[in-house]
């Protein structure tokens, strides 16, 4: 059992069996998704992504991952529970532990690389159990260390927690258009450290959805709305209405002037995140 990247199996290798991820160490269960690492505390050491499961919605850099027991043939037949595996691998958000990240598809297992484990929760899936559901995020390769950047940012640079690694360019210029106000619910946060506020991207960067890296795909949030944005629990339309899950408009969005925040990526992550497909509320066409 160990954490980290296995010596000798690059990310993107190729297995035709889970006895060959089994006996290369890449995923060292022979039959659950969820593999335990060494220290249960740490949490998890790598999960398998089975094909074909309806509950798992799979973003390439952001996956919402199922969790493990209680089901039959790819179906939850009971409520699943936060024990076990999955309280394991829910230890793995405080422990900042990655897991290495392996799916399966088109009758082969690929090793993705370490992903992060953000959150767990509960919530009803497709076939009316509860079901246990994990975020994972994909951590980008840590560049070589640039010198010309002083000691103390360098160090933030290595740190794990997904919104130190982006470009800080884009976030702080929308930040600054709204002095930190949220957008949605105006809020501003002083901390002894000055205003505090997020740069959230409607569409995820990297992955499989390569969402832009510029001030149309960012918004200006509180740490709630940025993880209601992130989570599916609100959505903006294209006249920059704030709706619920049920497409009920909760509100307007703050949109300054010289913000020049495009619908596409609106759309985009509306689409992303299973809001209902063009209702006339929304003014979609296609
Ligand atoms: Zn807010």
């Amino acid at each position: 059992m160990t954490y980290g990247p296995v010596p000798g199996v690059p990310t993107g290798a190729r297995f035709r069996t889970r006895r060959a991820l089994y006996d290369r160490r890449v995923h060292h269960d022979i039959r659950q998704i969820i593999c335990g690492g060494p220290d249960p505390a740490v949490g998890a050491e790598s999960v398998l992504v089975p094909a074909g499961r309806p509950d798992d919605h799979d973003l390439g850099g952001i996956l919402y991952l199922t969790g493990s027991g209680n089901t039959r043939a790819g179906r939850v037949v009971s409520d699943q529970v936060l024990t076990g595996l999955n309280r394991i691998l829910a230890d793995n958000i405080d422990s900042g532990q990655p897991v290495r990240l392996i799916r399966e598809t088109a009758g082969e297992f690929a090793y993705d690389g370490l992903f992060l484990v953000e959150d767990a929760y509960l919530r009803s899936g497709v076939d009316g159990h509860a079901i246990c559901q994990f975020r994972l995020r994909q951590m980008r390769p840590v560049a070589a260390p640039d010198r010309s950047v002083p000691p103390a940012q360098a160090q933030r640079a290595l740190a794990t927690h997904y919104r130190l690694v982006r470009d800080p360019a884009v976030p702080a210029r929308v930040k600054a258009l709204y002095d930190h106000r949220c957008q949605i619910c105006g809020i501003r946060i002083q901390t002894l450290a000055g205003a505090y506020s997020e740069g959230a991207h409607l569409v995820p960067l990297g992955g499989g959805t390569d969402g832009p890296d510029t001030d149309a795909n960012v918004l200006c949030l509180c740490p709630n709305h940025h993880v209601m944005l992130d989570h599916g629990a609100l959505a903006i339309t294209d006249e920059w209405l704030v709706i619920d899950r049920d497409g009920q408009t909760i509100g307007d969005l703050t949109l300054h002037p010289d913000h020049q925040l495009d619908p596409a990526c609106a759309r985009r992550h509306r689409q992303l995140l299973g809001f209902p497909h063009s209702p006339p509320e929304l003014g979609l066409s296609g």
